[in-house]
């Protein structure tokens, strides 16, 4: 250490600390939040967050592919799986029929995480995400059903941390469906608090002399737990007698619980929201356990924290976004396809400037969350463990696709209202508030997460910082402490320079129609990171209350990561003609977020004196804004490209189910296309002058145009049983 930063941390740093600590700056984190914060990686959100984003090496981040293997399942087992649920008759039965069960069970669709050698598919995330996605087109129980096993519980638990015994047992028979799990943590108090449980196993000794466990808990909206034969529990381990003389509170735990234990209660049911997958609560009284069913035996007592706290933040990138990117592809080839076949006023509604503005819109953000999904789950593949984007990733693609499938609701109108078998997205709409809802509600994950974590996380120095307070590491808090000053003002300048020459100074790394896009996200970057500084340079720890600020902060994060997916995406499919409109439809709106969620900041970021300040920052920024209004035109142009073009409506709504009523909607589609010029001729010239082909091509497609326009209705027995 040279004799500068001695006399440094003597004079300045030792007492600038003594104050911080004095006046509560610097930031007190409880053991609980350090693993969550300990939890996953840092991926391309490090590199936005720097302010100096290296496109480069983002854009050179793989892009997954499916195998062979993948591509048959989807195929062939996928397919069959959906033309086998009727989803309608699910919602009658409350349930799915057995043979559906059967089949899940039989080709191993409860096992996709669990490798080969245990008798799973082995699949890749990309792989897995594409199986969800593709039967949430079909039936979100169908997804719900096979998505619950393969997340978070007790595969993916044992897979990380089991004992080899434990996988040996367990992973086989939870592939092939002789064991359905379940994943026990959320409690009546323990909600997106999930740290304060209260459920709890005592340690003693059985007559034998064999340590065992007793457990109480309570447990409350489990999936799948009133048909699980074995239970992925969370618990906190009190060893009140000190039998393994570590401490009388030994933590957060999990065990697997076999169901058929005497003291466990399955015997009640929620209804959420009306959808029939299994959810309910779960309790166990004196339900007795051993140590080897704790997961991981005795290393694994205390670490259940970690053990969820690093599985969820994984999780988070795959299974909500690829229900919801499922769901909202379901929404737009719908609502487009839909609105080519309704006629009103004369005229296809896709034609009205209404509709197509919102088709235009759904149009652009499916492009940008299918963009999104696929980037973060081929990092997942390439072994990253992305906390923050994940959490941006459930929090964006559940709230898109609420915006998505209400808008596709507004365009069938009464067709989307009238439950029955016709009804195609109804159901799909019912699922919206509980992917907000689950794997951490949504108001908590983009405050509390996104950014509360982010800036931990992925801020070049926070973390670090942090660490070596702790450590009470002065040498290392002054290397950082200084080299973050300089971050500061690198960043300050940065952004002003990239400001006054809106980003032109930033030279792109490839594409003509991307490069402008992302001189402007590395303008973005900059003022991002130079204002999170200054926010918490000037609210140190007491940012983390202030989540109105942080939810914008997470906001500008969250766009600048879809959006940058979607650059990826559109040089990754080899720069589409036809695309260009999509990708600059979804940047217009990304960087008008972007805009909103800064003068949001400077509106806010302080009061008095400085707050004028920055209330002027703020109005320059709006003159100076990343955003444009978007154009009618583009929107229209989305509109016409989905509802008249069947390839490019296909491409954006890949991996769609095309079964059932969808099919009939294509055929109405393409029966009406087909009837086009003998339409046109029986306006001009009279149906005298139709011949009996052109007839019958104009009968089919008004016969299919009908049926598809047709909603369903009951007599009074059959509402009255429904
Ligand atoms: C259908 C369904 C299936 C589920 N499946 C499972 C399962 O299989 N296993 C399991 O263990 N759990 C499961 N859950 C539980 C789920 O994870 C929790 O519902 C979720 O964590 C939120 O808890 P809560 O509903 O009690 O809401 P609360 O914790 O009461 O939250 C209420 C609201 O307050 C907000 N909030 C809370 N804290 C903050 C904060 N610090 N800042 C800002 N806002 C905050 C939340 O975002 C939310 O909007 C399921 C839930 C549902 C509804």
């Amino acid at each position: 250490m040279s004799v500068l930063q001695k006399l440094r941390i003597q004079f300045f740093t030792k007492p600038l600390l003594n104050v911080l600590n004095s006046q509560g700056f610097l930031p007190s984190i409880s053991e609980t939040e350090k693993t969550a914060l300990r939890a996953g990686g840092v991926w391309i959100e490090g590199d936005l967050f720097s302010g100096r984003p290296d496109f480069a090496k983002i854009f050179a981040n793989p892009y997954p592919k499916l195998s062979d293997e993948e591509h048959s399942f989807l195929d062939n087992e996928v397919d069959e799986l959906c033309s086998m649920t009727d989803d309608w008759e699910v919602f009658q039965k409350r349930d799915l029929p057995e043979e559906v069960w059967n089949y899940l069970k039989e080709k191993r669709f409860l096992g996709m995480i669990i490798p080969k050698e245990f008798g799973g598919l082995g699949f890749s995330a990309y792989g897995h995400s594409c199986v969800i996605e593709k039967l949430a087109t079909r039936s979100q129980v169908l997804a719900i059903s096979v998505m619950v096993p393969n997340s978070l519980g007790p595969a993916e638990l044992l897979l990380h941390y089991g004992l080899e015994q434990q996988k040996e047992h367990y992973l086989p028979r939870l592939a092939d469906g002789r064991e359905i799990p379940c994943f026990a943590l959320t409690e009546p108090a323990a909600g997106s608090d999930a740290g304060s449980i209260q459920s709890h196993g005592i340690l003693f000794k059985d007559s034998t002399g064999e340590l065992k466990i007793k457990l109480q808990f309570e447990k409350r909206y489990i999936t799948l737990s009133a048909i699980a034969t074995v239970i992925g529990l969370a618990f906190v381990l009190k060893d009140p007698d000190n039998l393994l003389g570590r401490s009388e509170n030994l933590g957060i735990t999990c065990a697997l619980v076999d169901t058929a234990k005497e003291g466990v209660d399955q015997s009640r049911r929620h209804d959420p929201l009306g959808i029939p997958f299994v959810n309910a609560p779960l309790t166990g009284k004196d339900v007795t356990i051993s140590i080897d069913d704790i997961i991981g035996g005795h290393k694994g007592i205390g670490n259940g924290w970690k053990m969820l706290m690093e599985s969820l933040a994984v999780g988070r990138g795959i299974s909500l976004p690829s229900t919801s990117t499922g769901g909202s592809k379901l929404a737009l080839f719908t609502a487009s396809t839909y609105s080519a076949v309704r006629y009103q006023f004369g005229i296809a509604i896709g034609k009205f400037e209404g509709i197509a503005e919102v088709i235009g819109r759904m149009g652009a953000d499916t492009y940008l969350l299918d963009a999104a999904k696929t980037f973060t789950i081929g990092a997942i593949d390439n072994g990253e463990k992305p906390v923050v984007a994940n959490a941006i990733m459930k929090y964006q693609s559940t709230e898109k696709f609420r915006r998505i499938i209400i808008d596709a609701m507004d365009i069938l109108g009464g067709a989307a209202i009238s439950l029955g078998p016709k009804n195609i997205l109804a159901h799909a709409y019912f699922g919206a508030p509980v992917a907000i809802t689950v794997e951490g509600a949504n108001i908590m994950t983009r405050t509390l997460i996104q950014f509360g974590q982010g800036v931990i996380r992925c801020h070049p120095y926070a973390y670090g910082q942090i660490e070596a307070l702790e450590k009470g590491d002065i040498n290392t808090f002054d290397t950082l402490f200084f080299a973050h000053i300089k971050h500061v003002i690198r960043n300050g300048i940065r952004s002003f320079f990239l400001g006054l020459s809106r980003g032109y100074l930033h030279r792109p790394v490839q594409g003509n129609v991307t490069a402008r896009y992302e001189q402007k996200l590395s303008w973005a970057s900059a003022k991002f990171a130079f204002l999170s500084d200054v926010a918490l340079a000037i609210m140190g720890a007491g940012l983390k209350r202030r989540e109105s600020l942080s939810g914008r902060f997470a906001d500008i994060l969250a766009q600048m990561y879809m959006l940058t997916a979607s650059l990826k995406r559109f040089q990754e499919e080899g720069e589409r003609k036809e695309d260009e409109v999509l990708l600059k439809v979804a940047m217009a709106n990304g960087f008008n977020e972007i805009d909103k969620a800064f003068a949001g900041i400077y509106q806010n970021l302080s009061q008095g004196a400085l707050g004028l300040i920055f209330k002027s920052m703020g109005f320059y920024s709006k003159l100076n804004s990343f955003g444009s209004v978007i154009q009618d035109t583009d929107l229209h142009k989305i509109s016409a490209l989905l509802t008249t073009n069947g390839a490019v409506r296909k491409r954006v709504c890949n991996n769609l189910y095309l079964g059932g009523r969808i099919n009939e909607l294509l055929e109405a589609n393409q029966a009406m296309l087909e009837a086009q010029q003998a339409v046109s001729k029986l306006k001009h010239s009279g149906e005298q002058a139709l011949d009996e082909t052109e007839k019958d091509l104009i009968k089919r497609a008004r016969k299919l145009q009908n049926d598809v326009v047709a909603v369903d209705s009951f007599n009074h027995d059959e509402y009255f049983r429904c």
